[in-house]
């Protein structure tokens, strides 16, 4: 290994951005699909960051609502790592150059989400808080003498040499191959929306990087556990959906039914507040009758408070401040993804793991709002410092492979492919549709065909329900 060999970090959402960061002085190239960094779930996150900053509020009461929310199938030590360093994160971020909304005597304002039992979620621009923190970060990012950017290329094949991951591929826009070396090679590639036929996530959340890292033989860990989001803006014959952020629910929006009557009386102590897998199956479950709609009238302020759904909801006819807005679920959040620990590290000499493609089981089985900006923000920065320290491997001698994932779907095919994922691995699952829909799966040859294999796989032997994961056919299983 050549002693200026960097580490490669494959995405440029918050985890990878914080993880390049944190990983000064070592030499970081920056690996991602778009030029200037943009197309990250990141970069849309809308409600914030959650963090037990007020007075009133403790990282343990923090931690006691993720454990809540992720049906206790959380790592709780993980959880209360998490959580700890929540403030920290914030602090870091502002220090990165984050504006983080305040009110005039400069106090944080503090939001309040579903599943949290206390205001705490910082946000800056209001709605905007995905958009802040990446343009903060990738300034930091593009200033910093440690980091290479290498906007528009798709990684597609991983090195493989004497038991370890060397480097990588990389495909320009005009086909041409690269091969780079690495010490380290990092995925934080994001999420899967885009194996489903309705999301609120990127065109980008495809999974790539999470097939590549179990073509390279790393364990999946939790892949049943998918969240539904319960409120993004219903376009019909549209994929990729605007989310409606839980925030107006927070801020006293009521979700309806096609009469006007409130959805969540009588379904949970916590009503529009309860946690995302239980709302998002009530508000599935109308949209099976009449439709649902989130009615926000009542919200005040919306330039300011909500740029970004009110800009969202006019371009397509909607005026939230006079009329309800219709709502669907849709796939927002994957909690499974590569096994790790704390530390990136997933078991595949070389290889490491951060945000949201990895699982180290801090979400469980439910992720609690809010969480996920916080995890990539708090575990780059600590596998960064890691990286920082690790001793650089000796150079290998043996004969190198590539480790690739196989080629694409036909886009009809993936079309299909989203369809079968959205009715058989939606919020709403059982026995005989997963076992139909991997009947179906098998014939297709295509790496996303079996990345929804091992969801499936994974969705139909926990027969039972928990969290996000819910099997209508569970009291009979
Ligand atoms: C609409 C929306 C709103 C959200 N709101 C919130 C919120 O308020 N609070 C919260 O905590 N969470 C929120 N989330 C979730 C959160 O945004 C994500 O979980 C988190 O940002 C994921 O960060 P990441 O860095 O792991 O991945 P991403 O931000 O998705 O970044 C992935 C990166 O990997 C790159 N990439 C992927 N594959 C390849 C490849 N093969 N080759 C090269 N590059 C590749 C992409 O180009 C991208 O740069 C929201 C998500 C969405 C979709």
């Amino acid at each position: 290994m050549r002693a200026d060999a960097p580490v490669l970090i494959v995405g440029a959402g918050v985890a990878g951005l914080a993880t390049a960061l944190a990983a000064a002085p070592r030499p970081v190239r920056l690996l991602c699909r778009a030029h200037d960094g943009v197309g990250s779930a990141s970069a849309l996150a809308q409600g914030g960051i959650a963090a037990a900053i007020d007075p009133a509020d403790a990282p343990a009461a923090h931690a006691h609502d993720t454990l809540v929310a992720g049906a206790h199938h959380n790592d709780a030590a993980a959880v209360r790592w998490l959580t700890d360093a929540a403030p920290a994160a914030v602090a870091w971020l502002e220090a990165q150059g984050v504006a983080f909304d305040r009110d005039e005597a400069g106090t944080l304002r503090l939001g309040r989400e579903g599943g949290h039992g206390l205001p705490r979620i910082v946000h800056a621009g209001g709605d905007a808080t995905g958009a802040a923190l990446v343009r903060a970060l990738r300034a930091q990012a593009q200033r910093a003498s440690h980091v290479q950017w290498r906007g528009g290329v798709e990684v597609d094949a991983l090195l493989w040499r004497d038991g370890r991951v060397v480097g990588l591929r990389t495909r320009d826009e005009r086909g041409r191959e690269e091969t780079h070396h690495a010490a380290h090679v990092v995925l934080a590639t994001g999420g899967i929306g885009n194996l489903f036929a309705r999301t609120s996530n990127p065109p980008g959340a495809d999974g790539a990087g999470l097939a590549l890292g179990l073509a390279a033989g790393v364990r999946a860990r939790d892949l049943e556990f998918v969240q539904f989001h319960p409120t993004a803006l219903d376009l019909p014959h549209r994929q990729g959906l605007p989310l409606v952020t839980e925030a107006l629910r927070g801020a006293g929006a009521r979700l309806r039914d096609t009469r006007g009557r409130p959805l969540m009386d009588g379904v949970h102590p916590l009503g529009d507040l309860a946690p995302r897998d239980v709302v998002a199956r009530r508000v599935w479950q109308a949209c099976q009758e009449h439709g649902a709609w989130l009615d926000a009238t009542a919200i005040t302020d919306w330039p300011r408070r909500f740029p970004t759904v009110l800009a969202a909801c006019l371009e397509h006819g909607i005026d939230p401040r006079t009329a309800p807005i219709p709502v669907t679920p849709a796939v927002h959040f994957h909690m499974g993804g590569l096994s790790t620990d704390l530390d990136g590290d997933t078991g595949v000499p070389g290889l490491h793991a951060v945000g949201e493609v990895a699982c180290n089981g801090v979400h469980g089985a439910n992720r609690l709002a809010s969480n996920s900006l916080l995890e990539g923000v708090a575990c780059g920065r600590r596998l960064g410092e890691r990286l920082a320290r690790l001793p650089w491997a000796a150079r290998g001698q043996g004969a190198a492979r590539w480790i690739e994932r196989g080629p694409p779907l036909d886009p009809g095919s993936l079309a299909m492919l989203r369809q079968l994922m959205w009715s058989a691995a939606g919020p709403q699952r059982d026995a005989a549709t997963l076992r139909d829909a991997l009947r179906q799966c098998g014939r297709w040859h295509g790496w996303q065909a079996r990345l929804a294999e091992a969801l499936l796989l994974a969705a139909l032997r926990r027969t039972g329900s928990l969290g996000a994961h819910w099997r209508r056919d569970a009291l009979a299983a």
